[in-house]
């Protein structure tokens, strides 16, 4: 990742890529305390264009806000780096990560000298799950690591150290030949994947957890608003394990995964096994209103 032309925006000027490091004494590098977010920019019908970036951004200052952490500079800024970010390096579509986090001011805990840096870089990026999967759809384990507590770790806040449960659940579920995990809460109710938002339908209604200590996704809600606008009853509420294995349909959500099918859980398959009717009209949906090709939500697009 770091040996490639390009650009990355860090506090606040475009440095060659690969000259955009870090001292090994970075504070956030040994505790985790940082936040950043996942943001897409997509080729749109007349030009390229980030999908939500002002609710990303909103969630980002959210995030630091939650973990206490002072940005040093304003929204406006951070929402002019990222389409920087994608101009500069010639991208028609990308995957944009801006990340806040504690420099190499001081170390321990108790450091209270830290600054807190930010940089975004883009890249070109895939589908997250594998292209063919999008029709196919994945296979999800339940994982064995339960989901963060709302009282041990901020929830709500997309932060660096949340990712450490994330990547233990993912790693089990690929080493037991599956696409991705399922994560439940303390409680035994189903939470989310590693790093997406999970949906059922069932006789025509759609269901997704409340949230509690899932991320509030933006595809979540972006996925949300379009079925109910298209007048399919969409329900919050605890889910059990087993509600998912008996579903018609199944899919993820999230910036990376956008509307992924999931076709199997555990080894037991969910509704017919492939992509469902109604997960196929919401993705296409989805992929239209990113691609500029649908009138409504225009201003979830910021042109670069
Ligand atoms: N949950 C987790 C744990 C995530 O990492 C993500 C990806 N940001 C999501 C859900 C989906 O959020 P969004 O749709 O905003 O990308």
């Amino acid at each position: 990742m770091d040996d490639r032309d390009g650009v990355i925006w860090l506090d606040g000027e475009l440095v060659p890529w690969r000259e955009a490091r870090v001292h090994v004494l970075t504070h956030t590098l040994h505790y985790g305390m940082g936040v950043f977010e996942g943001v897409r920019a997509y080729r749109a019908e007349q030009g390229t264009a980030i999908f939500r970036l002002e609710d990303h951004t909103d969630r980002l200052f959210s995030s630091a806000h939650i973990l206490g952490m002072r940005m040093q500079f304003d929204k406006e800024a951070v929402n002019a780096a990222q389409r920087a970010v994608v101009r500069e390096n010639g991208l028609q579509s990308a995957y944009i990560r801006p990340m806040c986090f504690y420099g190499s001011e001081g170390m321990g805990l108790r450091a209270d000298n830290l600054r807190v840096h930010t940089m975004v870089a883009a890249w070109d990026w895939g589908s997250y799950l594998g292209a063919e999967n999008m029709e196919k759809g994945i296979r999800v384990k339940v994982s064995s690591f339960t989901r963060h507590h709302v009282n041990i770790t901020m929830c709500k806040a997309k932060a660096n150290g949340n990712y450490m449960n994330s990547m233990l659940a993912l790693k089990e579920a690929l080493e037991c030949g599956y696409d991705e995990a399922l994560l439940l809460d303390n409680e035994g109710f189903v939470m989310e994947g590693s790093g997406e938002n999970i949906f059922l339908v069932r006789n025509g209604t759609i269901y997704t957890p409340d949230l509690t200590s899932a991320l509030d996704g933006i595809t979540r809600s972006t996925v949300i608003d379009l079925a109910r606008e298209l007048g399919i009853p969409v329900v919050e509420k605890r889910i059990t394990r087993d509600e998912v294995y008996v579903a018609d349909e199944a899919f993820f959500t999230g910036t990376a995964a956008e509307v992924t099918p999931i076709r199997e859980v555990d080894g037991r398959l969910i509704g017919s096994g492939s992509r469902g009717p109604m997960t196929e009209r919401l993705q296409s949906l989805y992929f239209d209103l990113v691609h500029g090709r649908l009138d409504a939500h225009a201003d979830w697009l910021a042109y670069v």
